[in-house]
């Protein structure tokens, strides 16, 4: 085996709430803009992304242990109110 690594097909990442590692699909790409944590929902916004399943017990996990100031490397407190009402959203849609 070489040092050649092949892009797998199947892109993993890791939820900054539970910690548990997705296939990216069932991830919600955060971004942040202006001191809001938003919902990147085309996966085309430009910046720095952290990933979180769309559920609300993984957002405030991730709220509690200050995942989003690790993701994105500041002391906030970011304004989470358009993610949270996304995930609350998302969490009805999908019984
Ligand atoms: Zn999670």
């Amino acid at each position: 085996m070489s040092g050649r690594t092949r892009i797998r097909a199947c892109p993993e990442r890791t939820c900054v709430g539970c910690r548990e590692r997705s296939d990216k699909r069932g991830l919600l790409r955060v971004v942040l803009i202006g001191g809001s944590c938003i919902p990147d929902l085309r996966g085309t916004l430009p910046g720095r992304g952290a990933y979180l399943h769309p559920t609300r017990s993984c957002l405030e996990q991730a709220v509690r242990r200050r995942a989003f100031n690790r993701a994105f490397r500041g002391p906030g407190p970011f304004d989470i109110a358009e993610l949270r009402g996304h995930v609350a959203q998302t969490e009805q849609e999908t019984p």
